[in-house]
């Protein structure tokens, strides 16, 4: 949700006439060590799910000083569940933040960074419950070939660690109408996969009073002529039912994969928590998704050292990890959110949780390694996506996701021309070679087994975005820089909001 905040966030910088740093080469060769990759307007947007996200926030903060005493006329911005929170009270810790916005009006940043540059001082905006639909507002997206589309924001559980609620306000539907029209447009720009948002996708429709709103949309999305995957996340086992489970298996483009967050095995965990659904339903659920989709690959969240859990409820979770064989899970130590209910109850004593942690973790990726494993020798396809795999330079691979959402990286034919290399946005059929604890190799081509490359729009796309960037750079050299660029944290823009004849 907060990525893809950050594409809105980027997109109305561009509509205010800002350019991504990275295509002004000028001013992206003055950045510093703080990460400021040398822009005039850098916007830090901020995710309190994440543990210590004020610590890192002023961090990060403390560091942007020096640089914008270098820089006059450097502006910073602070947005997402931390300025939600902290308001005013992050000018207070930082005063030379120039603007700060929350969650719920994210259309002000242009607004504020004019304000703040005009009146010569910091501009802070918060909104106690949502102003304008963030899908309303114009986008920058991070890919060509795939898209987040945002079917609800907020959430109306009240998870007692979760801060979310809080921060994001009730749920708000959008009309499957205005969903449908978002993805259509994504797909004839050229993407081919897309992710429906929502903090809790089962309960969409609750706003308009249609209990199966959501595998009706499933089915929708998935109807759209040239859209290949479908994904969503994340849904909420207490209101998963069988009508999503039956339009998954029904709907072609919808992929195999579903992340379902367990948090606790531990019933008198999961009621502490205020977690509606028990194990045994958790369990349930996952039967009938397996019954009816033999080749779903399930993935969770887990919860270790939540107040008050005893060795004996964390051996229930370990019971639920060793039944549910996840493909992967994503495990945290909990830790308090200021604000939260459960901040308040007895901590478990770290040594106890950290020495639970390690064995959860091990137990998971024994079973993901086993699930792993059992992928060798399949033929999967693979959507292959940029930045995922950090080695693929040294060791000659493409990485993707298969339609379970494994991560695969997959070596090329030896002595392929560039020409024919795939770009982000293709399809690779490849043969498993190995099954790793996060990941599966797919060497096929190395031995003269499989290699199929399927050229797609989305990989075209991404062809067209790239030239259009090496233009933009070109142009942007022979001109005065402006604005921005996007990426998962930060915002980083070049130039100020009062040029933007200079735009390019
Ligand atoms: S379902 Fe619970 S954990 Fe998820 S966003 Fe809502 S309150 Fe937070």
């Amino acid at each position: 949700m907060n990525v893809h905040d950050s594409e809105r966030l980027a997109g109305l910088l561009d509509q205010a006439g800002l350019v991504p740093v990275d295509l002004v080469p000028a001013k992206a060769a003055r950045a510093t060590s703080a990460g400021d990759e040398g822009a005039d307007v850098l916007v830090i947007n901020t995710c309190s799910v994440r543990e210590n996200a004020a610590t890192r926030l002023f961090g990060n903060l403390g560091q942007l000083a020096a640089v914008k005493r270098e820089r006059p006329g450097m502006q910073i911005a602070v947005g997402g569940c931390l300025a939600q929170q902290m308001g005013q009270g992050i000018v207070d810790r930082a005063p030379w933040v120039d603007a700060v916005l929350g969650t719920h009006n994210l259309d002000v940043l242009p607004v504020l960074l004019e304000r703040a540059r005009h009146n010569g001082e910091a501009a802070v905006e918060i909104e106690e419950s949502l102003k304008v639909f963030p899908s309303t507002l114009p986008t920058r997206r991070e890919s060509a070939y795939a898209g987040w589309v945002s079917i609800s924001v907020g959430c109306n559980n009240t998870c007692t660690f979760c801060i979310v609620p809080h921060l994001r306000g009730k749920e708000r539907d959008r009309r499957p109408g205005d969903i449908l029209a978002e993805v259509e447009a994504l797909v004839s720009e050229g993407t081919i996969e897309v992710t429906l948002l929502g903090q809790n996708v089962n309960s969409y429709g609750v706003g308009f009073g249609d209990r199966q709103a959501f595998s009706k949309l499933l089915r929708a999305t998935g109807g759209i002529e040239g859209l290949e995957r479908v994904r969503f996340t994340s849904p909420h086992p207490a209101s998963f039912t069988d009508d999503v489970i039956a339009a998954m298996a029904e709907t072609d483009s919808v992929m195999p994969s579903l992340h379902m967050p367990l948090q606790s095995g531990s019933d008198k965990v999961l009621r502490a928590m205020r977690r509606s659904y028990r194990s045994e339903k958790f369990l349930g659920i996952l039967d009938r998704v397996r019954a009816a989709i033999p080749e779903a690959a399930i993935t969770t969240d887990i919860i270790v050292g939540f107040p008050g859990e005893t060795e004996d409820d964390f051996e229930r979770t370990l019971d639920v990890v060793e039944a549910s064989r996840f493909s992967s899970a994503f495990t945290f130590i909990y830790s308090p959110r200021p604000g939260t209910p459960a901040a308040g109850m007895e901590q478990v004593p770290a040594e106890v949780v950290s020495e639970r942690y390690a064995r959860l973790v091990e137990l998971v990726e024994r079973i993901s390694t086993e699930e792993n494993e059992k992928q060798e020798g399949a033929t999967v396809e693979v959507l292959v996506a940029e930045g995922e795999g950090r080695k693929d330079g040294e060791t000659s691979r493409i990485s993707g996701r298969a339609a379970d959402n494994r991560l695969v990286h997959a070596a090329l034919p030896p002595n392929m021309a560039e020409a024919d290399m795939p770009r982000p946005g293709d399809m690779v059929r490849v043969e498993v070679t190995h099954g790793a604890p996060h990941h599966l190799v797919a060497d096929s081509a190395l031995t003269g087994g499989t290699f199929e490359l399927r050229r797609t729009r989305a990989g075209d796309a991404w062809a067209a975005r790239e030239a259009r960037k090496a233009e933009l750079i070109a142009e942007a050299n022979g001109k005065a820089p402006v604005s921005i660029a996007g990426s998962n944290l930060m915002i980083r823009t070049a130039g100020g909001l009062k040029a933007p004849a200079a735009t390019a």
